[in-house]
């Protein structure tokens, strides 16, 4: 299989350049591997978020929610995270850098990039210690150990201890999900590759309540079912794989684990953007340990009781984003043009922008037209006006944010009350009525 092409620096550049995604505190020199969403960036990491909102929580066996990122400090000590969520970490005495201990094949010596870490001669790198993840603060006025607090690695624990609130309020029977999307924080020793590992990030995980006994045909379906989503994203099929944790990976209540992989293409190569987890009852029984509250089921018709098996899906919205970004960016030649064209070619569903309406010249009325039609189209979708530059520079300037239709004003326009529709990926272009123009791209849009 061909290896794709490493565009991450190029999109990084285009990130910023065009309003995707800025580096966070960027006049102070920056935070490390926090990032800011521009206006074009939130749009499309809304529609990502939305798409998978509609996907998850619009169906009968699925409820939303939305818990605070600060929660009781014991949840920490029953999910794991206080004594478990550690990497290793080795620090080299020589430059300061600091690394995974188990990825150091990834990194680069800061002082011989060529290298990783330990294998300069000037490197001097530790004994591996563990490094907690998670980031601390405190509640109150206080800054005493007693009132420690912390901001959430993962969005799921507030899922669990709202199990039994859900499932009472809602009378949902299980088997029954719950899903939210919310931030998480982890203090990573080696973040980077853009938005790809962060330390503050947006995570979509939904957990599912099932009998014991079934859990392993919901794992199947949930598996299907999230896989099936991604591809409707628009990401290429051959990009996309599972890769089944082995023995060591998995963790030690978990009875079954998938990761769906993305090719990011260079070096990064396929990497996780999801997981999907048989985490066994562990989170439940570990919470009604902890806590003193039963968290059983009681199922009435056949009455019996129990806690139930959680398959659990969990997704990064930063991640999604990134690689529909790397699966859309293209370059391509233009026939009878000198400089060719950089393309996202996104998913229309996913543009942050749907259509573009340009006059093709300032005058004879055409920006009126235009304005009136960018009002008319503005309660169905998000839409840009352009009236700067050459029509062919107006055209690359969309096509490069991935805007899926141009619309054009031209001389005619004004006369017989019809616009040019030009497509961004095959470039046909079609006079349209402008009163049929909203029914037209919408038409195009859901299709
Ligand atoms: P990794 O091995 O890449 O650190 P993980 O196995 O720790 O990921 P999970 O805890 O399963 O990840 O989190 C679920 C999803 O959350 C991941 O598939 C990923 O999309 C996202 N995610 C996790 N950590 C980060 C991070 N630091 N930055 C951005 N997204 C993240």
């Amino acid at each position: 299989m061909a290896a794709h092409p490493d565009v991450m620096d190029k999109l990084v550049s285009l990130c910023k350049r065009r309003g995707f995604i800025f580096q966070s505190s960027e006049i102070y020199g920056g935070t490390g591997s926090v990032w800011d969403y521009g206006p074009l960036g939130v749009e499309l990491k809304r529609n990502i978020k939305e798409h998978w909102w509609q996907s998850m929580v619009r169906r009968d066996d699925v409820v939303g929610i939305d818990a605070a990122i600060l929660m009781h400090p014991r949840t920490w000590e029953a999910s794991g995270h206080v004594g478990g969520f550690v990497d290793p970490l080795v620090d080299c005495k020589t430059c300061k850098g600091r690394f995974r201990a188990d990825k150091l094949e990834d990194a680069r010596c800061p002082q011989k990039p060529s290298k990783q870490p330990g294998q300069h001669d000037a490197c001097q790198l530790t004994e591996p210690r563990q490094f907690n993840l998670m980031f601390k603060t405190f509640m109150g006025p206080l800054e005493e150990s007693a009132a420690t607090v912390y901001l959430r690695p993962e969005t799921a624990q507030g899922i669990f201890v709202n199990f039994l609130n859900v499932q009472q309020s809602t009378r949902q029977k299980v088997p029954f999900g719950i899903a939210q999307i919310g931030k998480a924080f982890r203090n990573e020793i080696t973040p980077g590759n853009f938005i790809f590992r962060t330390r503050e990030f947006e995570q979509m995980e939904m957990q599912f309540f099932v009998e014991p006994g079934t859990d392993m045909e919901w794992f199947e379906q949930w598996k299907a079912a999230r896989m099936a989503w991604h591809l409707g994203l628009g990401l290429s099929p051959e990009r996309l794989h599972f890769h089944q944790h082995t023995a060591q990976e998995l963790a030690h209540y978990a009875r079954a684990a998938f990761d769906v992989q993305f090719d990011f293409g260079g070096t990064l190569g396929f990497q996780e953007i999801e997981g999907i987890h048989n985490r066994s009852d562990f989170d439940l029984t570990q919470h009604q340990q902890f806590s003193g509250k039963k968290l059983e089921y009681f199922d009435q018709p056949n009455n019996k009781r129990y806690v139930p098996y959680v398959v659990e899906t969990s997704v990064g919205a930063d991640r999604v984003t990134l690689a529909t970004l790397v699966n859309a960016y293209r370059e391509e030649a233009v026939e009878g043009e000198d400089e060719g064209r950089v393309v996202l070619g996104l998913a229309p569903f996913l543009a942050p922008i749907k259509a573009a309406v340009f006059p093709l010249t300032k005058k004879d009325g055409q920006p009126e037209m235009a304005r009136r039609i960018q009002d008319d189209l503005r309660g169905a979708m998000a839409v840009d006006y352009d009236e700067t530059g050459s029509i062919g520079k107006r055209y690359r300037r969309q096509d490069e944010v991935g805007t899926p239709f141009c619309i054009t004003v031209d001389p005619q326009s004004t006369g017989d009350d019809t616009v040019t529709v030009r497509e961004r990926d095959s470039l046909a272009q079609e006079r349209v009525g402008a009163s049929q123009l909203k029914g037209y791209l919408l038409g195009k849009l859901a299709g």
